[in-house]
């Protein structure tokens, strides 16, 4: 969004008090953020008051899923934009700015989908970066609103997303994270991608012939084709991948393409096969956990990750308990776990909401304090390690941050810019969510006495993580003219 106003001739405003526009990037997943935007829009309608001409918007999921109501509950807002929409803002804010009325634009482009490519010309594309290559979700998770608020499946053709990659390497892009709702179940609408190896060959043990037949996509041969053709990237992230669409090939493919990362976030949502059917998530505990086998057979030093959903509607004390103990058995590095939030539109809805605000709490608490010390003392083994850290980017303070190639946050000081490098690093210290390093190579290397300001770094960089492993991700509502990370 800020790439397409900035070229339309916006200026990004430092402070969401300087701004004449302001957008709201919404989520809908959970209902916490429908609270947190109608606080923000209550706050921004105060200050319309003494500013009759601030332009409040509101984007994403949820503008999608209240559209008309929205402006009828906040007369404030000027403009609703669906997810689809986002290539009409500039035009959309002109004519506002003329004197146009309220408007709400929340049409899915079903018949010709768009995709934003980002403009590696505006100099603001940093070492890593994000390419949609579909959008839309066909899974009919009994709890989810996406299919509702994104619509059908749709895919980009692979050239274009080729040629993408291609343009942002050649600007100095060395890491790209390929983005989709169940990126996994990609199609070349065009059809020009070379069968991946071991397409269609599926020795599952609990998956039948026919279901596994129906698992098959070209996402694996989307991933060889990139290596092929952008030889400079350096690494190659994907999310959110269904377990459903991590078949053979796709194994293959990570044992073959070394440039993928060592890190895989695959929602698992629950460990007992009944919850897994209730929620409509088309594969058992025991699927998931020969897939993943087959994933870390392959690639011995890959880590996992995962979403939970707590208090599913009926989940039983020993169906939360199967939730444990898989996660127990498949050492998870991060678990992003939520409570199960009744959505409008979704299948779920009809199962009512029986289990307790407090007693989900309580899984919750449960959950996390069986996981988090293993997750502490995984990040602990690593002090003393050699890491390969891509830097992403300097904070004020002088530290880079970067991460390995298994999602791990580093922070550490050099003396040179590198920014964009991968650079040898030995962990020395380790913290609640990242680490704290110092360059293998000596010409680099700043004094060891300026760790206890990367630790301040590192404290401040908890609450910014992408990967903070703690509920907060709950509070995914995003606000402010600055352009939050993609949600998915
Ligand atoms: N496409 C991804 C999910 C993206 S949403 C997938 O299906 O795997 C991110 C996470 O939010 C989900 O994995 C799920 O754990 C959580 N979530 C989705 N709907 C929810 C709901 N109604 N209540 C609580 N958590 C939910």
């Amino acid at each position: 969004m800020a790439e397409i106003l900035v070229a339309a001739g916006h200026r990004e405003a430092k402070l969401v008090e300087f701004a004449d526009t302001v957008i709201l990037n919404t989520c809908s997943i959970r209902e916490k953020a429908a609270q947190k935007l109608r606080s923000e829009v209550g706050r921004l309608a105060m200050r319309k008051r003494e500013q009759p001409d601030l332009m409040i918007v509101v984007a994403g999921c949820l503008g999608q899923q209240e559209g008309e109501k929205l402006l009828k509950s906040a007369p404030e807002i000027d403009l609703v934009v669906g997810p689809d929409n986002i290539a009409a803002l500039p035009a959309l804010i002109a004519d506002f700015e003329l004197g146009g009325t309220a408007r709400v634009l929340t049409e899915f482009d079903l018949d010709a989908p768009r995709f934003l490519a980002s403009n590696p010309a505006t100099g603001r594309t940093p070492p890593a970066t994000y390419v949609t290559v579909m959008k839309g979700c066909d899974e009919r998770c009994s709890f989810c609103i996406v299919p509702h608020t994104r619509g059908a499946e749709r895919y980009r053709p692979s050239r274009e997303i080729i040629d993408e990659i291609s343009l942002l390497v050649a600007s100095g892009v060395r890491e790209v994270t390929l983005l989709g709702q169940t990126v996994n179940s990609y199609r070349d609408p065009n059809a020009e991608l070379p069968r991946a190896p071991y397409t269609g060959e599926s020795r599952w043990q609990h998956t039948s012939r026919i279901v596994a037949e129906a698992d098959e996509s070209e996402f694996p041969a989307l991933l060889w084709a990139i290596v092929q053709h952008a030889p400079g990237l350096l690494r190659l992230r994907y999310t959110s991948p269904h377990p459903r669409h991590l078949t053979r090939a796709l194994v293959e493919a990570h044992r073959g393409i070394s440039i993928l990362a060592k890190h895989l976030h695959l929602p698992v949502q629950s460990g007992n096969n009944a919850v897994l059917k209730r929620m409509i998530r088309r594969y058992t505990r025991e699927e998931y956990v020969e897939r993943t086998a087959a994933l870390l057979d392959a690639v011995p030093d890959l880590v996992l990750s995962t979403d939970v959903i707590v208090g599913f509607p009926g989940e039983t004390v020993e169906q939360f308990q199967d939730t444990l103990s898989l996660i127990d058995e498949r050492e998870f590095v991060g678990v992003f776990a939520f409570k199960y939030s009744p959505r409008p539109f979704t299948p779920a809805l009809k199962l009512g909401d029986d289990i307790s605000e407090a007693e989900k709490s309580n899984r919750l608490a449960e959950l996390f304090a069986r996981h988090d010390p293993k997750r502490r003392s995984r990040l602990s083994s690593l002090v003393g390690s050699v890491q390969q850290v891509l830097i992403e980017g300097q904070k004020a303070d002088g530290a880079y941050t970067g991460r390995t190639a298994r999602n791990e946050i580093v922070h550490l000081a050099a003396k040179a810019d590198i920014t964009g490098k991968l650079v040898p690093v030995r962990i020395a210290l380790a913290f609640k969510n990242s680490l704290a390093a110092e360059t293998v190579d000596e010409s680099l290397r700043v004094d060891a006495r300026e760790l206890p300001k990367l630790a301040r770094t590192a404290d401040r960089a908890k609450v910014e993580a992408v990967d903070d492993v703690t509920p907060s991700r709950d509070e995914s509502a995003g606000a402010t003219t600055r352009v939050q990370l993609p949600v998915l």
